[in-house]
C-alpha cells in the first residue's frame, strides 16, 4: 500500500486526538436495535490500533436519510451501546458533532474512552460536501483518519473537504478494502473472470463496459442475461418468459462486439430453469434453449449444464470479482446455480487456487444464503461504492487519501 496513506504515516499519536470516518449505518430493527453489527466490528480494529498508539479517537458517521436535526430515528444513540459492546470500552455520545458540546467532550474524555459524534446528515452542508461545515468538524482534531470505503464514492464533506484539513490516512478496514479490491481488478493474478448476474442490463451498463476490458472471461447470469442471450441469437427468450429489455439489444451486441475486440470471452447460459410461476418452491423443469416455453413459465435459474460450464472455466483462473446473483436466489430452489458456483469458487480459494472477490448489495446476501460468507478471500461491506469501483470509477473518498 504505497500509494496511499497509512496508519504508520501518521507517526506517533501520543496526546492527539484522531477523528476516525466510520460507517455506523448497520441495519436496525423498530426497537432501534442493531441486527447486523458486521460494519461496526470491522471498524473496531482501527480504533484500537489508534488508541494503542497514544491517540484520543473521535467516532464520525452518517446513519440513515435523516430529515433534519432532531430525528430521533436516526441518530447514533441508538449505535452507542454495541459499539461500546464490541470495543470493550466505555463510548460517550455527544449529541452533536460540531460547536461548543462537542469541544467540551473532548476536552473532558478520559483515558480509554472513545467519543461518538451525533449522525453527520443531521447537517445539510454533510452531503453537499461543504468545506466550511468540514473545518468545524475537524476542529477538535489533531489528525483524520478513514475507514467509510462503503461511503467513498460521495465526495460529502466528512469524506473529502474534511481530509483535506488534517494530516489524513486509511484506517485498517479502508486499506483491507482497497488491497482486496485492487487485488481483484486492478493488478489481478490472470486468467481474471468476471460474473456478473442480477435482474437489469440497463442498471449495470458501465459495469460491463468497464469489464469486457479489464477481465479475461466474463459470466452474465441473472435476468440481465435474458437480454444478451436474445441479442446473440436465441430466439425462445422473448418479454412473456423472460427480463428481455428489448431497447437494449442494440447495447447488448456492442458490448460483445467490444468483448471480442478486448479478447474477453463472454460465456452465457446454455440451459435454464423456467417455473410457472414467481413463487418458492412452484413447478419448474430444466430445459436447453431452443425449447424454452414461449408461454406459460418465466426463466428463475440457469441449468447445471451452465453451472458445470462456469466451473470448469473457474477452474482455470486464478482471480474471480463477482457481482448479483445467477438467479432468483431468494426463492427455493432457484438459489441453485448461485450456491453451486459459490460453493465452487470458496474450493477453490480454499486450495489457494483462486483470489475471490464479491460485493455489492444482493451479492453478499446470495453468498450468506450459499454458506459462503467466510470462504471468499473479500467480501467487501460495500454497495455502491463497490459498483462504481467495478465500473473503474475513481472514488472521491479514496482518492483524496493519495499520497
Ligand atoms: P441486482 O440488484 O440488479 O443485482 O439484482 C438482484 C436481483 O436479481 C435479485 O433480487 C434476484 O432475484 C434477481 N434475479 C436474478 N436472476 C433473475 C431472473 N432470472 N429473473 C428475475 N430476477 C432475477
Amino acid at each position: 500500500m504505497t500509494e496511499y496513506k497509512t496508519l504508520k504515516d501518521l507517526g506517533d499519536l501520543h496526546g492527539k486526538v484522531a477523528m476516525l470516518r466510520a460507517d455506523l449505518n448497520v441495519p436496525m430493527d423498530e426497537n432501534f436495535h442493531v441486527t447486523n453489527t458486521a460494519r461496526i466490528d470491522r471498524t473496531v480494529p482501527t480504533i484500537k490500533t489508534l488508541m494503542d498508539k497514544g491517540a484520543k479517537v473521535v467516532v464520525i458517521s452518517h446513519f440513515g436519510r435523516p430529515e433534519g436535526k432532531g430525528d430521533m430515528k436516526n441518530s447514533l444513540s441508538h449505535v452507542a451501546p454495541e459499539l461500546q459492546k464490541s470495543l470493550g470500552k466505555t463510548v460517550v455520545f455527544v449529541d452533536d458533532c460540531i460547536g461548543s458540546k462537542v469541544a467540551d467532550a473532548v476536552k473532558n474524555m478520559k483515558a480509554d474512552e472513545v467519543l461518538l459524534l451525533e449522525n453527520l446528515r443531521f447537517y445539510d452542508e454533510e452531503k453537499k460536501g461543504d468545506a466550511a461545515f468540514a473545518k468545524e468538524l475537524v476542529k477538535p482534531a489533531d489528525v483524520y483518519v478513514s475507514d467509510a470505503f462503503s461511503t467513498a464514492h460521495r465526495a460529502h464533506a466528512s469524506m473529502v473537504a474534511a481530509a483535506k484539513e488534517r494530516p489524513a490516512a486509511f484506517g485498517l478496514l479502508m486499506e483491507e478494502e482497497v488491497n482486496a479490491l485492487s487485488k481483484g481488478l486492478n493488478n489481478p493474478d490472470r486468467p481474471l473472470m468476471a460474473i456478473v448476474g442480477g435482474s437489469k442490463v440497463s442498471t449495470k451498463l458501465d459495469l460491463l463496459n468497464n469489464l469486457v476490458k479489464k477481465v479475461n472471461k466474463l459470466v452474465i447470469s441473472g435476468g440481465m442475461a435474458h437480454t444478451f442471450m436474445k441479442a446473440s441469437g436465441v430466439d425462445t427468450v422473448n418479454e412473456s418468459n423472460s427480463l428481455v429489455q428489448m431497447d437494449m439489444i442494440d447495447t447488448a451486441k456492442e458490448i460483445m462486439k467490444t468483448a471480442q475486440a478486448n479478447n474477453c470471452e463472454i460465456i452465457l447460459p446454455v440451459d435454464v430453469v423456467v417455473a410457472k410461476e414467481f413463487k418458492p418452491m412452484a413447478e419448474h423443469k430444466t430445459v436447453d434453449l431452443a425449447h424454452i416455453p414461449a408461454e406459460g413459465w418465466s426463466l428463475l435459474d440457469v441449468g447445471e449444464k451452465t453451472i458445470a460450464a462456469i466451473n470448469a472455466k473457474l477452474a482455470e483462473c486464478k482471480t474471480l470479482v463477482w457481482n448479483g446473483p445467477l438467479g432468483v436466489f431468494e426463492m427455493k430452489p432457484f438459489d441453485n446455480a448461485t450456491n453451486k458456483v459459490a460453493a465452487k469458487a470458496a474450493e477453490l480459494t480454499a486450495a489457494g487456487k483462486l483470489t475471490s472477490v464479491a460485493g455489492g448489495g444482493d451479492t453478499v446476501s446470495a453468498l450468506a444464503n450459499a454458506g459462503v460468507e467466510n470462504k471468499f478471500s473479500y467480501i467487501s461491506t460495500a454497495g455502491g461504492a463497490f459498483l462504481e469501483w467495478m465500473e473503474g470509477k475513481e472514488l472521491p473518498g479514496v482518492v483524496v487519501l493519495k499520497k
